[in-house]
């Protein structure tokens, strides 16, 4: 029957792009993917140029694993493709000594200690060697950094295009625009129901991003905070503009002495008049994706502007262009990836909070792996919600 799959994935962003491409590469052609908007697109969490990717993982050792698969499996993409995904042009993660924190806590201590566990090639960089090699940062005495060469960034639009087409040439189906609204138990398969059309399928895969709470029980959905974050391009001074290239700048995460938000930023990477690419991290929950402010405020770009002037040299104060993002976020900062409590096959992947671009492609072969063979090569346990239940007990 045309309207019977193996495996359906909801959502083509960063998650469903990969792991309907690692279905359709492990010879899984039955399978269907479906996006409420054409993907790549600009209103979920995937958009706005640019990605970090880093190996040591300071949000949990637990991480570092699908990072360093990733990163192979974005070489393999960009082998089939002849496309340029990744640029590991290092990243600089700079910390007060008296620690400072990014998503968790222990951040900095996390990501040192997943440097030595997975032997991940780093330096630790005092304030002056920094200062000397990256002129634009403006560091207080008693900042350091943790140095990973093999960190960079991802093109994020450009991965998730280059997934679709590979999953669309080894046979997926791709069905643009095109909404879930509806699924349940209908023997021993699933009944998915879209506003265009009825599908029948074994396993049905939720990676829906920051809708993901409308589509799942509360039992999950509670645990799910989407908060709605902005990027924004300042324009470089243009005798400075060298200082700023990829070549002479790596992306960068600071932790700003007591306060629970730090800054992370990126090259110019589209030329002297394309600006540098700064973000913080905002706290501010939204009650639906659908409703999310996509207009960005004078007063917010004064006040980012005023957050980053004393930290980036050689800027000077125009804004080029914002762009709106989202993030869902979880209590301690990571995932959720729990098969449904009752329908059994459906399986909801939450991989949010702020860093789940770079693990994409590793979580998608493990999706694919398990709802193929039962089993995944890394071990997905850790990222149960059940570490909540945990806690609350
Ligand atoms: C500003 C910002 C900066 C970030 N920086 C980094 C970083 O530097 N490094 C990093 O690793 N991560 C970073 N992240 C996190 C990372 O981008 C996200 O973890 C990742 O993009 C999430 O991918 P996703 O597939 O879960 O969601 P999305 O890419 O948003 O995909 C979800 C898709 O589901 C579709 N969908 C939803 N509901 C339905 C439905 N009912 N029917 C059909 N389709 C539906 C949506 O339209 C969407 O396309 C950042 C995120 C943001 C917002």
């Amino acid at each position: 029957m045309s309207n019977n799959f193996s495996t359906i994935v909801i959502g083509l962003g960063a998650v469903g792009s990969s792991t309907l491409y690692q279905l359709s590469k492990i010879g899984n052609t039955k399978v269907l993917g479906i996006e409420q908007f054409t993907s790549p697109h600009s209103l979920g969490s995937s958009h706005g140029e640019t990605r970090i990717t880093r190996l040591a993982i300071g949000e949990g050792e637990v991480y570092s694993p699908l990072a360093i698969r990733s990163h192979q499996i974005w070489r393999e993409i960009e082998h089939k493709t002849q496309l340029n995904l990744f640029n590991q042009i290092g990243g600089l993660f700079i910390s007060s000594k008296e620690g400072s924190t990014i998503h968790v806590e222990n951040f900095f201590a996390t990501t040192l200690d997943a440097a030595k566990k997975f032997n991940i090639s780093h330096e630790i960089l005092e304030q002056a060697e920094i200062q000397k090699r990256y002129p634009i940062f403006n560091l207080d005495v008693d900042e350091y950094a943790y140095f990973e060469p093999d960190a960079g960034y991802l093109n994020p639009e450009l991965c998730i295009k280059a997934q679709l087409d590979l999953a669309h040439a080894n046979g997926a189906k791709i069905h643009m625009n095109e909404k879930l609204l509806s699924y349940e138990q209908f023997g021993n398969q699933i009944k998915v129901v879209t506003n265009k059309n009825e599908y029948f399928t074994d396993k049905l895969i939720l990676s829906a991003g920051s809708w993901m709470p409308e589509l799942i029980p509360n039992e999950y959905s509670q645990y799910l905070q989407v908060h709605r974050q902005v990027l924004y391009w300042f324009n470089i001074k243009p005798e400075y503009y060298p200082l700023f290239t990829p070549e002479n700048m790596p992306i960068f995460i600071w932790g700003i002495k007591n306060s629970p938000q730090g800054i992370y930023g990126f090259p110019a990477i589209a030329g002297a008049n394309g600006g540098v690419k700064i973000a913080t991290e905002s706290l501010v929950r939204v009650n639906s994706p659908d409703e999310i402010n996509r207009e960005v405020s004078n007063e917010e770009i004064a006040t980012m502007y005023n957050t980053i002037s004393n930290k980036i040299r050689y800027l000077d104060g125009v804004c080029i262009k914002t762009s709106v993002c989202m993030y869902t976020v979880t209590p301690d900062h990571g995932f959720i990836i729990n098969e449904h409590p009752e329908i059994r096959g459906v399986h909801i992947i939450s991989s949010c909070s702020g860093h789940g671009f770079k693990h994409s492609p590793a979580l998608g072969e493990s999706i694919a792996q398990l709802v193929t063979y039962g089993k995944s090569n890394i071990d997905l346990a850790p990222f149960s919600s059940s570490r909540f239940n945990l806690l609350n007990n």
